[in-house]
Order: structure tokens, then C-alpha cells, then sequence
């Protein structure tokens, strides 16, 4: 029996599992897919990444994937632009090649992985169990919404671009290896418009239609859904650590959710291996992450008024990039 049992081989659980292995306890992952794959996923990963990677000791293997550096940011509010240079370096890496190297480098470690399991709940009651199973499912809404991804090749660029129309956004930035992710969020209404065809639906606005045109699919579309976003939990079972989206789901169009999925899995893997007081770890991911999930909610209501789009160049586009970080810092 494992000290530490982790529901989840995304980044938050791998990020546990390491952590737990460097503090010395023996910890078990089960993961419920049965090998590496493509996730529906921005894949930008935010500037402070650094730190987290190196603390988990993956950051030599990370920056050997030939990560692309993103530097600057541009948010297209529908024909009003806003551009900024990013605080510091960003990261484009795949969710392939990401999710990967960080569960080798927990199985590395001496984690036991079980991959192709899925976790059921049941536990013994002196297990401390990390969830770190992704978002967690939604209750019913009016109109879904869907995340969809494919990669592209042609012409790279060093930004992140995000375009926001009143049927979702899509993001457009560089990864490993040349090539350009191309991920959006949309309403399942807009897109039955489009019948469910992405290329189609990422082509309906002239201002993304021109940004895509040099570029050539090289996968086929992969979407995920129906997706809800949640404020970080404030209560926990005994025994039980909640990381990255188990614990809160922020909006993508921040990038950060990576970033706080490796920082709590971080906390999670070493409060498990400790025994430290579940509730306490809670805290801590409070002061990290509440600002950004509160800012990032007011962003998202403001930018589904179109009447505000216009207002978008005003924007201090990098106070707010940094506002939708963990604040590590507290
Ligand atoms: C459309 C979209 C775009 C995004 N873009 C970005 C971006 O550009 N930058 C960014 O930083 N973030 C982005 N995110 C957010 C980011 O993907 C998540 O915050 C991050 O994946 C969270 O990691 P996680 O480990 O908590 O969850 P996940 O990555 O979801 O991993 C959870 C793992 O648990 C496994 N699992 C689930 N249930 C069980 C079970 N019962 N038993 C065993 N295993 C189980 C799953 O198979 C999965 O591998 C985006 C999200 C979406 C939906």
C-alpha cells in the first residue's frame, strides 16, 4: 500500500508524484488513458514555469523538447487589437510531450504509474489520496461549450494571439518542432452553425482567416466538452489534496492553468507526503490562485459585450497578464 495515491497523470498529478517521490514517501498514480496523447489544450505555458519545472527537476528535459519561446501577446476583440511583450518568456510545448515527461520523470523516480486504470473512489482510510483527475464534471447548462485543437505547419511566429468574437475565442501560438496550435472555445450553438466543421467555424472571421492562411493542418481536429469553469474549492474530505482542475478550472484564455496545476500538484505531492492538514494546503492554493480566478471572470464577462471590444486597445494588457498568474510571491 502506497503512502500517497494519486487519481490523475495529467501535470497536477505528475507534478504530485514527484514531489512526493523528492520528499521520500511511496507514492502510486493511476491514470485512466493508456499511453501519451494529444489533449485539447492551448498549450502556452506561462512565464514562471521556470520555476515550478526546475523545482521538479524536469526543466533540462522540458528545454531539450525544443520548447517555443513566445514573447509577446496579441488579443484581437473583433477588429480592435491589443499587443503587448510578455514580462518574460513564455513556452510552447505539446500536452503529448509535456503530460509525458513529467509522468517519466515521476516513474523515474520510483513512483509506481498505472496507466490504463481508472480510479474509483475507494480507498483505504490511511491512504492520502492527491484528486487530480482534470475538471470536474458540470451541472446543467443552457448553451455548451466545447474546446477543440489541431496543429498546424507553415510560418512560426514568437506570439501568443487570442481572437475573441461573440461566438467564443481561438488561440493561435507556436510548440516544439515549428509547428502552430490552434485551439478555441465555442458555444455549442455557433458551432452547430458551422456543423460542427472547425475549419470552417475558425475561418468565419476575416481578421483569424488571414492569420491562418499560411498555415497547413498536419492533424485532424480534436475537441472535448461540455466544459464549465470553477472557483477553487474551499472544503476538503480528510486525507484528500485537490490539485490543478480538480481543484478550480480557470478560463483558458489566461494560459495559466498549467501553471497552477503544477504549482498546486507541487503543494499537493509534498502537504500528502508530509501528512500535512489537507485544509491548510487548501489555503495556501487559495492565496496562490484567487486573484487570478476572480480577474479572469470579470475579463470573460466583459468580453462577450461587443461593445466593449472597441474599449480593448486601452487595455494594460501586460498589468493583466500578471494579474491572471499564480501569485507565487504571497
Ligand atoms: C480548450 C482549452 C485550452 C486550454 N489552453 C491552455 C493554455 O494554453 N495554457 C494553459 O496553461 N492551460 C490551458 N488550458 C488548461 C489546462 O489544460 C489545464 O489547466 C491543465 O490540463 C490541468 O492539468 P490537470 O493535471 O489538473 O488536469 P488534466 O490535464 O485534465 O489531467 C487529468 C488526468 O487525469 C486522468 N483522469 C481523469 N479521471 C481519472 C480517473 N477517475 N482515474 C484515473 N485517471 C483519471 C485523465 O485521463 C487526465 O490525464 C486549456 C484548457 C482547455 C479546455
Amino acid at each position: 500500500m502506497a503512502d500517497v495515491l494519486i487519481a490523475g497523470g495529467g501535470p497536477s498529478g505528475a507534478a504530485a508524484a514527484i514531489s512526493g517521490r523528492l520528499e521520500g514517501a511511496s507514492v502510486r498514480v493511476v491514470e485512466r488513458a493508456k499511453g501519451p496523447r494529444h489533449k485539447v489544450c492551448g498549450e502556452f505555458i506561462s512565464p514562471g514555469a521556470q520555476e515550478v519545472l526546475q523545482e521538479l527537476d524536469v526543466w533540462n528535459e522540458f528545454r531539450s523538447m525544443r520548447p517555443c519561446r513566445i514573447w509577446r501577446c496579441a488579443l484581437h476583440l473583433g477588429k480592435t487589437t491589443n499587443r503587448w511583450t510578455l514580462p518574460d518568456c513564455g513556452w510552447g510545448l505539446s500536452r503529448l510531450q509535456l503530460d509525458r515527461i513529467l509522468l517519466e520523470k515521476a516513474a523515474s523516480l520510483g513512483a509506481e504509474v498505472c496507466r490504463g486504470t481508472v480510479f474509483d473512489g475507494r480507498q483505504d482510510s490511511r491512504t492520502r489520496i492527491v484528486l487530480a483527475g482534470g475538471r470536474r464534471p458540470e451541472g446543467a447548462v443552457e448553451d455548451r461549450l466545447f474546446g477543440f485543437k489541431a496543429h498546424f505547419e507553415g510560418p512560426l511566429d514568437d506570439a501568443v494571439e487570442l481572437f475573441f468574437d461573440e461566438c467564443g475565442y481561438v488561440g493561435v501560438s507556436g510548440v516544439e518542432n515549428g509547428v502552430t496550435n490552434v485551439c478555441g472555445i465555442a458555444a455549442e450553438s455557433s458551432l452547430k452553425k458551422h456543423g460542427f466543421e472547425f475549419d470552417e467555424f475558425v475561418r468565419r472571421s476575416p481578421v483569424l482567416a488571414e492569420r491562418l492562411s499560411p498555415l497547413r493542418r498536419r492533424m485532424p481536429w480534436i475537441a472535448v466538452g461540455p466544459l464549465s469553469f470553477s472557483g477553487s474549492r474551499t472544503s476538503t474530505p480528510p486525507n484528500v489534496y485537490m490539485a490543478g482542475d480538480r481543484l478550480g478550472f480557470i478560463d483558458p484564455f489566461t494560459g495559466s492553468g498549467i501553471l497552477n496545476a503544477l504549482w498546486t500538484g507541487r503543494l499537493a505531492g509534498l502537504a500528502a507526503a508530509r501528512g500535512s492538514s489537507p485544509q491548510e494546503y487548501l489555503r495556501r492554493c487559495q492565496s496562490l490562485m484567487s486573484r487570478p480566478f476572480v480577474i479572469s471572470s470579470v475579463l470573460r464577462r466583459l468580453a462577450s459585450h461587443s461593445e466593449f471590444h472597441s474599449f480593448a486597445r486601452y487595455l494594460p494588457g501586460r498589468l493583466l497578464f500578471r494579474l491572471t498568474r499564480a501569485n507565487v510571491a504571497c
